[in-house]
């Protein structure tokens, strides 16, 4: 299994920087998890969309999903050697209505066919917390996290590793069962401190704690509150110090592998 950080910026991309967006192979399944602004050009830097199995969308924050229109319209003309089939677009219940209007916006009138790509591109699937689907050599299991709009956290388990990730969520029990023994946590740290708004998000100390009472292998930082160096590293060392396994900070391209080591491109 391995996990490439395509885009990491915690709401809107920055710097040359796009938002949320990770690509996790397992082996025969390549999975995009969350599908944020920038993600459509940063994705072409690993892969053709046609490529993918599947998209899974923790939630319906614009930064987590807003480039999921494109990259379907981008998988509709599909690449050499991609496979007949349609990308499993994985949506919080009820989001097809609101896929639907998105898609309605910009019509082509000359050809219809190219505002179609929820049709033709993707298979729709809303889940619901707590479902588990079956992909080519893994599954996903959807967990619900606490964030304002309804967002779940998704599990990769494949015979060649596992991998937890938190979409945007504030504290919850269920980060100990979404991450419960992963080789990779791959886990929001938007805060410096405990959220004590009703919006929902994590500070690493919180993010340590979830991955050591877990039993995951190793955690990967994302979503940071800040694009400053020092400010992630001190995020780092928070996280390290609730959690004696390996720690890493997020950055676009990197690539971690499972067993768990990091490479920069
Ligand atoms: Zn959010």
């Amino acid at each position: 299994m391995q996990l490439t950080i395509v885009g990491n910026r915690a709401g809107m991309p920055a710097d040359g920087a796009a938002s949320s967006g990770y690509l996790v192979e397992t082996g025969q399944s390549k999975i995009l998890l969350d599908c944020g602004p920038g993600i459509a050009v940063a994705l072409g830097n690993y892969l053709h969309p046609s490529f993918l199995e599947a998209v899974a969308i923790s939630h319906l924050h614009l930064d987590h999903v807003y480039d999921v229109l494109p990259v379907g319209k981008q998988a509709m003309r599909k690449a050499e050697g991609a496979p007949d089939r349609r990308i499993k677009l994985f949506v919080p219940a009820g989001a097809r209505e609101r896929l639907d209007q998105l898609a309605a916006l910009f019509p082509v009138r000359s050809t219809p066919d190219l505002d179609r790509a929820f049709d033709l591109a993707y298979e729709v699937v809303e889940y619901e917390a707590g479902s588990r689907y079956t992909l080519t050599d893994c599954t996903l299991e959807f967990v619900q996290m606490a964030h304002s709009e309804p967002c779940c956290g998704v599990r990769i388990e494949s015979p060649t590793g596992s991998l937890a990730f938190t979409g945007d969520t504030g504290w919850t029990d269920n980060l100990v069962t979404l991450a419960a023994g992963v080789d990779i946590f791959l886990s929001e740290s938007t805060l410096p401190e405990p959220d004590t708004t009703e919006h929902g998000h994590l500070c690493a100390t919180e993010v340590g704690r979830a991955a050591a009472a877990a039993g995951a292998r190793s955690v990967v930082l994302t979503h940071f509150g800040s694009p400053l160096e020092e400010w992630q590293q001190a995020r780092r060392d928070e996280a390290a110090a609730e959690f004696g396994g390996r720690v890493e900070i997020s950055r676009p391209s990197m690539l971690f592998a499972v067993p768990v080591e990091s490479v920069r491109k």
